[in-house]
């Protein structure tokens, strides 16, 4: 039998719901409600993220596993575990939209291993009371695509939650792809997420919604003793240290996003994690072509409200929610409005640091990082290519050497009209003299900038192909993309055939640049 040190703590120290059935409604003065994962009908085992395995404290015997089967597709659960649902609210486009919740994760326990808190957590593990007009599960596609990019976003340094492992349900689901009227059924699975916490700012608004002081603080209070050790103060000071820490991660999180080109899709404040990981991957993307207007939800298509671009400002919005939520345990604005502030101030500083870095200059020019962002847009280019590339540029090239190099970040470069040609030579010549007047070594530089610049990312095709293989019964390509995308940052010659630009076939296939919510 395989053994995890059980440390529940969520489920034990904070309210439940009264009510023990598993029926949809509104549940109040209640941080979750107890409800287990329904049985599968032919559970089996598709991939392990072994790393995740061993931080839990499991080894890769007990991975392969009965009980291993049986606790994460939810057929058994663990002895003296008393799994639950999340009480949730949450801004969905810009609306507040009520109660939401955990309609189709349901939290296992939580696990303490070398000092470390992780919450096990499935997802389309069947219906909670939170499920509202929905099924509770989760279709094969959408859960390769969360299990793979959850370990590539962390491989990345980018934080987020993480996923132990993805199984199918041996259940159909049916969902309508891209809401069009053409519903059909899919294969169910189900995937075990794992994060020291999955508390969204949507736990906190629901309170605050509700003129549920009393739960608002025992959520603020719980959260703050167990994944904010650090804050020492009392009274409301606390709770504004607390906000600013939260500021703080969530700032780190998004500036990551805007350096490896990930796009989340849908920034719902019940999507923003309290402890700035990146949560949810339902329609996200990468980009391939650098274009700051780009969004892969198709929902969003019209506004585009969650396009690449715009991610910071959201991020920042979302924070005033927060900021809204937390306000009646401190019942003075000024401090929160002090915080937000300087967010504004400061994200557009880091941000253009945070690129200066990925140039390889020693100082910030957010000139020259402005003027690179126009040419990026003026014709389609590879960002992941393009960034990776550069780093390869000697200081003494000049710049005609410099744009024959980069010529595989192109995505039509026998089309090029002249003036973009012109646009670009121009501002590698800058670029070439910044690297001059810097005179950091060429093999330094490089260096530096790899460590900041993957040469493998998660790109939408490749998630796609590992999905349509998958529909059909082969699973190889799903570890392939996984062992690749532990060391996206490594050179890893072998595998040169994935540092490469989107194929033609994928530039409008559904699932590679066009995704919907339905998942
Ligand atoms: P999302 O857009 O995936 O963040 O989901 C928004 C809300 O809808 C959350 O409360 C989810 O738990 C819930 N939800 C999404 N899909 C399902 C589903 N298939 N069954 C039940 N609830 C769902
Ligand atoms: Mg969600």
């Amino acid at each position: 039998m395989i053994q995890f040190n059980v440390s529940d703590t969520f489920n034990r120290f904070l309210p439940a719901d009264e009510n023990p059935s598993n029926s949809r409604r509104q549940v109040m003065e209640a941080c979750y409600s107890f409800v287990k994962p329904l049985k599968p009908s032919k559970p089996e085992l598709i991939h392990v993220s072994d790393e995740m395995a061993t931080a839990i404290g499991l080894n890769l015997k007990d991975t392969k596993s009965e009980a291993f089967l049986d606790i994460f597709s939810g057929t058994k659960v663990l002895d003296n575990t008393n799994p639950y649902a999340m009480c949730y609210g949450g801004h969905q486009f810009g609306q507040w939209a009520g109660q939401l919740g955990d309609g189709r994760a349901i939290n296992l326990f939580e696990v303490l291993h070398n000092k470390q808190r992780w919450a096990l957590q499935l997802k389309g593990a069947g219906p909670t009371p939170y499920s509202r007009s929905a099924d509770g599960f989760a279709v094969l596609r959408s859960s390769i695509r969360e299990h793979l990019c959850s370990e590539a976003m962390h491989h990345l340094n980018v934080p987020s939650t993480r996923s132990l492992s993805l199984m199918l349900s041996g259940d159909q689901v049916l969902r309508d792809m891209l809401y069009n009227g053409n519903a059909a059924y899919e294969k169910g699975a189900i995937v075990c997420r794992v994060a020291p916490t999955f508390i969204r700012f949507g736990n906190f608004q629901i309170f605050a919604s509700r003129q549920d002081v009393i739960r608002l603080k025992q959520l603020a209070d719980y959260t703050i003793q167990h994944f904010f050790p650090a804050i020492n103060v009392e009274g409301k000071a606390r709770y504004i240290a607390f906000f600013e820490a939260v500021l703080e991660l969530t700032f780190k999180m998004v500036l990551n996003w805007q350096r490896v080109g990930f796009v989340h899709g849908v920034m719902n404040t019940d999507n923003m994690s309290i402890l700035g990981l990146t949560i949810d991957y339902g329609p996200y993307g990468w980009l391939e072509g650098y274009d700051k207007n780009w969004t892969p939800n198709t929902t969003d298509r019209q506004q585009r409200r969650y396009r690449f671009g715009n991610q910071p400002g959201i991020a920042l919005w979302n924070l005033y929610q927060l900021a809204n939520a937390l306000y009646p345990l401190v019942e003075d604005a000024k401090p929160f409005e002090n915080a937000l502030e300087k967010y504004q101030d400061e994200f557009l500083k880091a941000y253009m640091k945070m690129m200066s870095d990925k140039l390889g200059l020693k100082n910030a020019n957010e000139k020259l990082i402005l003027e690179l962002e126009n040419v990026l847009m003026s014709t389609e280019t590879d960002m992941t290519i393009f960034f990776r590339l550069l780093s390869k540029l000697k200081m003494n090239s000049n710049k005609e050497e410099a744009f024959e190099m980069l010529e595989p970040a192109f995505y039509d470069f026998k089309q090029m009209t002249v003036q973009v040609k012109v646009g670009w030579k121009d501002w590698l010549d800058k670029y070439l003299l910044r690297l001059n007047e810097d005179n950091w070594l060429d093999e330094d530089r490089s260096r530096a900038m790899c460590a900041l610049n993957p040469k493998y990312v998660l790109r939408n095709y490749m998630a796609q192909m590992a999905i349509d293989e998958a529909n059909e019964g082969r699973y190889a390509l799903i570890d392939e993309i996984y062992q690749l995308l532990k060391y996206p940052y490594d050179e890893q010659p072998e595998n040169e055939k994935w540092f490469a630009r989107r194929p033609e076939w994928a530039r409008h296939k559904v699932g590679c640049s066009m995704l919907s919510c339905s998942s």
